[in-house]
């Protein structure tokens, strides 16, 4: 069970990240606090001419390094204290990829399965109706998160664009190409950190044939387990909201997508070598390489004993407990942290807010090739913190991002 609550366990982290660094207590207090957390109901009619009603949040945690920045989800489990976590997180995140962002987060309390596409279309045109005054390209820029995808970022650009009176593709990120989005920003988040495994393969002693196994096939898992196995990696298991699967020799990925397109990785279950396996299990199947890219606490105290993989990467936000957290340390388990292995995701968004307030489309190579210097930039500086340090890689990583967001405040407070 997990004692203390999400945003609790985030600022845990930061403020282990502090005693590092000799900072002003200012920016420690300010850094307690979120900056700015609205809280709206949304009531739109259903298809069956009823009204219904969703509690929805926007929280922009910390602006010193620039607008806020961060994704809206759709999650029966959204609640005020899990999106001021992941807007903390997204503060970090930015900072550590020293993006002239600050961080923010949205969420509706809603299980999105539940509705049909036209019900989803006025929920994402209800939210920005009900936080069009928070947002702005200048000042909180949304983009997708858990359940929310291309469409419903075009939705929200187009009912702010009304809401406005000019279309402002620049309010959010991870629209379809067509309508601004960038080239390269599906797979974005999972090539990040893909990214900077091939980078550090050698310290991490990455070899092709290793096994993976990936907690939470969906945005960033799919893609994530695609781009390993065309570098020769082997996909042992893989588990979703419904299941899990054990492969004995390697999942063929195309196998795997038609899996999805049909709602879930246990429809493969039954083909060769496929066998379904409980969803608690799939962490302790035998592998060199765990990706989680599910959500928040997949791995805790009660669990994290169980786990093979002498490395794991952090797909998803605030996956792993901080009891988990010193349980791996002490198997000599590597992590890479989630607000630098997820990154990649904001780090295209940027490239695509850029994109749209200069009227310029880059290629998909022009993507690839700046998300990998930016990866390999900051996943260096990262590591020479943790070895400088003697301190994990989330720590480092922390540390830079705290680095980053003090000097802003600093400079933002200079008595004149
Ligand atoms: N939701 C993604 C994240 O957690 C992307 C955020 C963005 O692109 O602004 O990093």
């Amino acid at each position: 069970m997990v004692g203390r609550s999400l945003f609790e366990n985030t600022l845990k982290r930061v403020l282990e990240a502090a005693e590092h660094l000799d900072l002003d207590p200012s920016v420690l207090e300010k850094l307690k606090q979120a900056l700015e957390m609205t809280q709206a109901r949304l009531s739109i009619r259903m298809d069956d001419g009823s009204t219904k009603s969703f509690l929805a949040f926007r929280c922009r945690y910390d602006d010193s390094l620039g607008p806020t920045k961060g994704g809206i989800r759709y999650h029966p489990q959204v609640n005020a204290d899990e999106v001021m976590a992941l807007a903390l997180m997204m503060t970090s995140k930015c900072a550590v990829m020293d993006l002239p962002f600050g961080g923010a987060k949205g969420g509706v309390k809603v299980e999105p399965r539940s509705l049909s596409n036209t019900e989803l279309e006025r929920l994402a045109r209800a939210y920005i109706r009900a936080f069009a005054r928070v947002i702005g390209p200048d000042r909180d820029i949304p983009a997708p998160d858990v359940a929310t995808n291309e469409w419903t970022m075009a939705w929200m650009m187009d009912e702010y664009s009304t809401i406005v009176g000019k279309r402002t593709p620049s309010m959010i990120t991870g629209k379809p190409v067509v309508l601004g989005g960038s080239l390269g920003r599906d797979d974005a988040t999972a090539r990040g950190g893909y990214n900077i495994m091939k980078h550090k393969a050698d310290t991490l002693g990455l070899k092709r044939g290793h096994r993976v196994v990936i907690v939470g096939v969906g945005n960033a898992g799919k893609h994530m387990a695609q781009l390993l196995a065309a570098d020769g990696y082997k996909i042992v298991g893989a588990g979703d909201s419904k299941g899990a699967v054990h492969v004995q020799d390697g999942l063929d990925i195309g196998e795997l997508l038609a899996a999805k397109r049909h709602g879930s990785v246990t429809s493969i279950a039954g083909s060769a070598g496929v066998s379904e396996i409980p969803r608690d299990a799939l962490l302790a199947v035998e592998c060199e390489i765990l990706v989680l890219a599910g959500i928040e606490n997949t791995v805790h105290e009660g669990n994290a004993g169980s786990i093979k993989a002498r490395l794991i990467v952090e797909l998803a936000n605030g996956p792993i407990t901080p009891e988990a957290d010193e349980i791996l340390s002490a198997m000599d388990v590597v992590i890479l942290p989630d607000i630098l292995a997820n990154a990649g995701g904001v780090t295209v968004s940027y490239f695509e807010w850029v994109q749209n307030r200069q009227g310029e489309r880059w290629t998909l190579e022009q993507v690839h090739e700046r998300l990998k210097t930016a990866m390999e930039r900051e996943a260096d500086a990262v590591w020479a913190y943790a070895r400088d340090k003697n301190i994990t890689l989330r720590t480092a990583a922390y540390v830079l991002a705290l680095s980053r967001i003090a000097a802003a405040m600093e400079a933002l407070d200079v008595e004149e």
